[in-house]
């Protein structure tokens, strides 16, 4: 079946972190927005869902920040972190005016709170609506998307299939890793990396919580979190080695409980508490920036911008790009096309440089290679000076790696360890010194995924 075109100033594709919030601002610019969904929003997604404390701000400037408490996540503002051998209990680093440190909200909960604002903010909400092809002018300007919603979302024609064209100034995609806009579009990929560890992540029931803390303990070969989720539940996450991935999985749950245990603040938390549900695992996926924008079209979330998920960053950068794209688009997508395309051109580049230094971060936080030895040392100076808690600016998004791995607190890690005969921090500093490099070279020339 086939009906009229519908005009719509902008459509977005996918409606969770990054394309609810932007559609929720969008219309509440006055624009008229479409956000379409193929899943059903109740479902859940192959992800964990730590954010902090710019996404608490975020979100409460967006209004839900009742619903998510109403789910009865805790509004953590304690970590008990270890890096290497250095174990610290810290306190979150949080501005003025911020609602908490860091939260843990399953994303079934967390994504239908999203949408529902997106709607009451006036967005049209299509679920159960796939993109499948984009529309475009005769000049090669994408102008719209068809769409297919065979399966009937909550506001289709009764279920029965159905295919349309949206018509739309702009098509954002925020379509996640598997964008098909991005794939329609032939936007290339670039700083592609592999990962290391695999992840794999559980609930428990009945753990012994006390005061909320996060728990964030990498060290050896080893990744463990832990932290109070929603509905009373404890979630854990660990970083699993690919080689033992069969036999870890073949053990689940007692692998995961085995594994997590090892980190001592778990291991507390869980005495006495109970698996819920299997647990899930991923075990590949790739990391890169995409190209973000071209004529009628831009990337937005995942869909353009992808990376190791060990730091817990990709919901909070799609807000960040959400809100950042909401103010680019601010009275720009009634204009010419030419200063519509030259702004995005701007957020793409804003885009690049605003996340290329935390994703190359958190692809060494994600590395199966042992810890550089200077980095917990830099994290020992930073405890004696009283400013260690600082490292969560790093995951606040408030913070660059190199505003905390400063130049002199190396040097001065490395003086330490070489006074203790660790001579072998020199080839260690020469290693990172020339990935820098290799990055900063990269930065300046892309090398492309078909490269
Ligand atoms: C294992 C794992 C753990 C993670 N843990 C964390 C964490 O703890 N904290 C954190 O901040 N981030 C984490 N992330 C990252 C986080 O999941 C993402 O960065 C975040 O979901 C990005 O949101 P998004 O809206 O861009 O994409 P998505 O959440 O992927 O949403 C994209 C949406 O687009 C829809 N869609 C796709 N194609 C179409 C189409 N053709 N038509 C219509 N709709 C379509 C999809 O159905 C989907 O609903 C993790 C990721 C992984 C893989």
């Amino acid at each position: 079946m086939s009906s009229g075109d519908e005009r719509y100033d902008v459509v977005v594709v996918g409606a969770r972190c990054a394309g609810a919030p932007l559609a929720a601002l969008l219309a509440r610019q006055g624009f008229e927005v479409c956000l379409v969904e193929k899943a059903q929003l109740s479902g859940d997604t192959p992800s964990t869902h730590v954010f902090e404390a710019d996404a608490l701000a975020f979100l409460d400037s967006l209004g839900v920040l009742d619903g998510l408490r109403a789910t009865g996540a805790p509004l953590v503002a304690r970590a008990d972190a270890r890096v290497g051998e250095v174990r610290w209990p810290a306190v979150w680093p949080v501005r003025a005016g911020d609602p908490g440190g860091v939260m843990s909200v399953r994303r079934f909960r967390l994504d239908p709170l999203l949408a529902e604002t997106a709607r009451d903010a006036g967005a049209t909400l299509l679920t159960g609506t796939a993109v499948t092809e984009l529309v475009r002018a005769e000049n090669g300007r994408v102008t719209g998307v068809r769409v297919s919603s065979a399966t009937g979302g909550e506001e289709t024609r009764g279920g029965t299939a159905d295919e349309r064209v949206l018509k739309a100034r702009l098509v954002v995609g925020a379509d996640g890793r598997a964008s098909t806009v991005a794939r329609l579009a032939g936007s290339r990929s670039y700083h592609v990396t592999r990962n290391q560890f695999a992840l794999f992540w559980g609930y428990f029931e009945g753990a012994q919580i006390g005061e909320p803390t996060f728990v964030f303990h990498r060290w050896a070969d080893r990744f463990v979190l832990g932290i109070p989720t929603d509905g009373g539940l404890y979630q854990v996450q660990v970083g699993v080695d690919p080689a033992r991935v069969g036999e870890f999985r073949a053990g689940l749950p007692g692998s995961l409980l085995e594994y997590a245990r090892a980190a001592e603040p778990v291991a507390e938390a869980l005495a006495g508490a109970r698996p819920v549900g299997t647990p899930r695992g991923t075990t590949h996926w790739k990391g890169y920036f995409r190209e973000p924008t071209g004529p009628g079209w831009v990337l937005v979330g995942d869909a353009g911008h992808f990376k190791d998920p060990t730091g817990g960053r990709g919901i909070g950068d799609a807000f960040l790009q959400a809100a950042e794209l909401a103010r680019t688009l601010a009275g720009r997508l009634t204009g010419e096309a030419a200063q519509l395309d030259e702004a995005l051109r701007r957020w793409g580049t804003w885009r690049d440089a605003e996340f290329v230094e935390p994703y190359w971060f958190a692809a060494d936080l994600g590395s199966l290679a042992p810890l550089p030895a200077v980095l917990p040392e830099v994290l020992r100076g930073m405890r004696r000076a009283g400013v260690a808690d600082s490292l969560f600016e790093l995951v606040n998004h408030r913070a660059a790696p190199t505003d905390i791995l400063t130049g002199p607190r190396l040097l001065a890690a490395v003086g330490r360890l070489l006074a203790r005969g660790r001579i072998g921090v020199l080839r260690e500093v020469a290693r990172l010194a020339a990935a820098d490099r290799r990055r900063r070279a990269l930065a300046a020339r892309p090398c492309y995924e078909t490269c």
